[in-house]
This record gives structure tokens, sequence and C-alpha cells, in this order.
């Protein structure tokens, strides 16, 4: 056979080889339908983890941005007030993010969390993902606030910025789009306003009862007691691990540089609303 016909057939087969692992290792990742097809199915919802085939939620214009941050109660702890991450750690045991104008960075030093740690809480965050657009999908102004360090909601640029619904800013990744897209234009400020309800485990490990999140994006509700289903994976499915009452909260670095300011937080005592036949039992919501 001639050297000419091996190598067109060997470069016949390189590409079919090359068509089929793109087939089965990225099933369908494309501009206009992005997700996926192979993942595990979520339990009770009929969705694939990040499904390509999800509908995404119908976009809501909240108005313009607050010119000013949203003032903090008188009870809030504030975690950033626009001036230092004093209260913030990160690589080396040091945030490390950029500080200027009254807000933080993401600058690729790795993620930051809170030095102190909290359990049910109500947090209020203000973020800006990138004026200049660049990339698209996850890779579009993606960052994330997390509980414990391991239940996130996504902060990402979901202006005009097709990506799979469970994956869009404000999803609680991997498992629940919000209900609406209530993003602003890229380079304005957002809020998330969060209430979250820790997991509780018995002593022996045991999952008592789940975190619940609410989440107001933008002064619109995406999330109402949502119930999550575990730790927040990607492509994979969600599972509980016991861990403290209390954890850090964390911001995500993945590479975009979103900005932060104006973050605080309530630490809630639920237990104040029930009575003592009832004060050892978990916060359930009530009746
Ligand atoms: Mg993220």
């Amino acid at each position: 056979m001639p050297p000419t016909t091996v190598g067109y057939k060997a470069a016949a087969m390189h590409r079919i080889l090359a068509a089929a692992l793109v087939t089965t290792v990225t099933p369908l990742l494309t501009a206009q339908n992005p997700g996926y097809t192979d993942t595990p199915a979520l339990p009770g919802l009929g969705w694939r983890v990040h499904d390509a085939a999800r509908p995404r939620p119908p976009v809501v214009d909240p108005g313009p941005a607050p010119a000013q941050p949203m003032p903090a109660p008188a009870d809030a702890r504030k975690l950033f007030d626009g001036r230092d991450l004093s209260q913030w750690g990160g690589k080396d045991d040091r945030a490390q993010w950029v500080v200027r104008d009254g807000y933080m960075e993401v600058n690729g030093t790795g993620d930051i969390w809170t030095r102190a740690k909290f359990g049910d809480c109500q947090l209020h965050v203000e973020w800006a993902t990138p004026a200049e657009v660049k990339g698209d999908s996850q890779g579009r102004g993606n960052s994330g606030v997390f509980f414990f360090g391991r239940y996130e909601v996504q902060v990402l640029d979901s202006y005009e910025n097709a990506s799979y619904a469970d994956g869009q800013a404000a999803a609680l990744y991997g498992q629940m789009p919000p209900l609406v897209n209530a993003c602003r234009k890229p380079g304005e400020w957002q809020t998330y306003d969060i209430v979250f309800i820790a997991p509780r485990f018995t002593s022996d490990g045991a999952l008592q009862s789940p975190a619940r999140v609410t989440v107001i994006h933008n002064g619109i509700l995406v999330h109402h007691d949502q119930t999550l289903l575990g730790q927040t994976n990607h492509r994979s499915l969600p599972s509980y691990a016991p861990h403290e009452p209390t954890g850090r909260i964390e911001l995500q670095d993945h590479g975009n540089p979103v900005r932060y300011r104006n973050i605080w937080v309530r630490e809630l005592q639920l237990d104040r609303q029930t009575g003592p036949a009832s004060s050892t039992a978990p916060a359930t919501g009530g009746k």
C-alpha cells in the first residue's frame, strides 16, 4: 500500500477517533444549548445535573442598580465594608484579592473565606461581573458564594449569556435554577440576600434535616425555602457529609475578575420563636 494512502487512512481514522472522543467526553456543550446529557439524574427532579434540556428561567429586568451600597442593619456583622480583608482568610492564611475604591476583586490568588464561622444566617452580598465581557457560559463572570465552604449559590454573568440552567447566576449550583433570571448587565452592581438554614446531623453523623435556602436576587425572590440535596458539585450528584453546626462562608476565585462590596451577615436564632418543648429540635420552618 503506498505510503500516501496509509497516511490518508491514518489521518481519516484519527479524525473519526477524535470525533468519537469529543462525542463521548463532551456530549453536548454548544453556545445555543450548553449543558450535559451524560450526567446522573437528580433524585426526584427529573433532570440531570447540568441538564442541557432543562429550561432556562425567564428573564426579568430588576430595574436600575442601587447607586450606593445597601445600609447594614444595626445587628449585622460587617464582613467587608470596602476597606480591607481583615475578616477573610485565603491561600497561605491570607486573603489576597485586590481591594480598591470600596470593592474587592478576584485576582487569581484563590478562594477566600470568612475567619468567623456561621450557621443559620442572613447574608447580604453585592457583586458585579466584569464590564468587559470575555468568555461565555460558565467562563463569563464566574464566582460563587459558598456556605460551609460547600454549598454554592452561583455567581455568573447571566446577562444574555446562555449556560445550563442549574449553573446560571443565583442557581443552587448543579441542583436548582433560580425562579427567574434577574441579572443586571455586566459591570453593574447586583445584590444577593440569602437566608441559609444549615443542615442538622445526628451525633452518629446521619442527616437529620437538610439545608434550606432562600435567595433574593436584585430584590426579586428566586428561591423560596429551597431544600439542598447536599454539597453542590460539578457534574456529579450532591450528597451530604456530616460537618460542624457552623462553617465559613467562602467566595470563589474561578479565574474571572468579579468584584464584591458591602458584605454583611446576621446570625439567626430561630429557636427564639419556639417553645421550650421544641427548643432542642432542629428548625424546620414551623407550621
Ligand atoms: Mg461558581
